[in-house]
């Protein structure tokens, strides 16, 4: 399993393009916000309308229940 400080360059700077760097695993239906996660080191992100943060594996849990991840 990969580790939260495993992550690539690419996500050390930040949610940005090119996105198809990501797939995406949930969507959460009340927000609407979306779980995505890079294809190259696994990190974990939450991207609502307006922005994107990492997510913890705690986050993840709680925001979307229902995510294989
Ligand atoms: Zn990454």
């Amino acid at each position: 399993m990969i580790t939260s400080r495993e992550i690539c360059a690419q996500c050390t700077v930040g949610y940005h393009a090119p996105f198809d760097r990501f797939e995406q695993v949930a969507v959460h239906r009340n927000g609407p916000t979306f779980l995505y996660k890079c294809k190259t080191c696994g990190s974990l992100w939450h991207e609502t309308l307006r922005d994107a943060k990492r997510a913890t594996p705690e986050e993840v849990a709680a925001l979307y229940p229902g995510a294989s991840v």
